[in-house]
């Protein structure tokens, strides 16, 4: 049953969450369970609790709300990103476990609607051009085309609705005056961020990579979530360049979903496999080439002069 408490719980950005919020004030306790769950999105923790009350369950779906507003007085992209990341996977966990209906409904909060083509589902082209991920799987050229619909499966269209809720967590509205008990939580939560990004980032300095990794680590700095393809590249070129699994690691600390063990343990497979690092045609294909620089391999950007460096530069990404 797409509807009600339960329903509210898991997706608290949905119209039933506001519904079930109708009349509610802003109590300490929401802005603690508020913060509570902003402190699970910095350990990536997705786990839910079970609540018997439904006083308890409004009170847990107004902290998703409460959450906001204390992003929206913060202004921190690390926080933001990490708290969209890890509500992201929550629903997609919670939709893995829900039925079609539910699923349908959730989807159609974000304007997604698909139809049944025999096995098949198809979406409109814009819809999912909006919430189709940078994997290359997802870029059209992959795609089947029905009637100007695109061709996707059901895990596929589930994958479109968590990109859809982390578009939604990351665009929070600035709150200019927020009372002062949402001041005082994200004060306190400033408290438990990282206090400086990674030092390996800190010291590179603009053209010492080409174009297309400069870019990749400037929106790793803004804390921005990067695809698997973006990574493997990454790390296939620092370690080619000399860097360390240790930097290499503490380099990807920067991305929300960073989980240390996770990241040693793929950093230490790509160097034992000593993966090639991909030539400019197939970062190309990743969609990751921002620059036409003319060099083959980002590997050569290491022998160019700081003329012909430049000169890529002014021509532009
Ligand atoms: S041409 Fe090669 S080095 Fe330059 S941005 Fe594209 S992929 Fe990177």
């Amino acid at each position: 049953m797409a509807e009600g408490l339960e329903f509210a719980l898991r997706y608290p950005f949905s119209d039933s969450a506001k519904a079930a919020l109708s009349g509610m004030d802003l109590t300490e306790r929401i802005v603690d369970l508020a913060a509570e769950r902003l402190l699970k999105a910095l350990k990536g923790d997705k786990s839910t609790k079970m609540l018997l009350h439904d006083s308890d369950r409004k009170e847990e779906i107004a902290s998703f709300a409460a959450a906001r507003m204390i992003l929206g007085q913060m202004r921190n992209g690390y926080m933001t990103n990490m708290f969209a990341v890890n509500e992201s996977k929550r629903v997609r966990d919670c939709l893995d476990r829900d039925d079609e209906r539910t699923v349908d409904a959730v989807a159609a909060q974000f304007g997604i609607s698909t139809t049944s083509e025999g096995k098949k589902l198809t979406i409109d082209l814009p819809t999912y051009l909006k919430f189709s991920t940078r994997n290359p799987h997802y870029r059209l050229i992959n795609r089947r085309l029905v009637r100007g619909r695109v061709e996707i499966n059901y895990e596929e269209k589930k994958r479109l609705i968590e990109e859809a809720v982390k578009k939604h967590m990351e665009s929070i509205p600035l709150i200019k005056d927020p009372p002062d008990i949402i001041k005082a939580a994200g004060a306190r939560l400033i408290a438990e961020l990282p206090k400086t990004e990674s030092r390996v980032l800190g010291n590179i300095k603009p053209g010492d990579h080409p174009p297309c990794v400069m870019k990749l680590l400037d929106e790793m700095k803004k804390h921005t979530n990067l695809p698997h393809q973006a990574r493997l590249y990454l790390a296939t070129y620092f370690l080619a360049i000399g860097m360390n699994e240790d930097e290499l690691t503490k380099m990807f600390s920067m991305l929300p979903d960073f989980s240390e063990k996770i990241t040693r343990y793929q950093v230490g497979h790509i160097k034992k496999k000593e993966y090639n690092v991909a030539s400019c045609a197939t970062v190309m294909t990743y969609g990751l080439c921002c620059a036409v620089c003319r060099i083959g391999s980002p590997l050569n950007w290491h022998t160019l002069d700081d003329f012909r460096k430049n000169a890529i530069k002014e021509r532009g990404a």
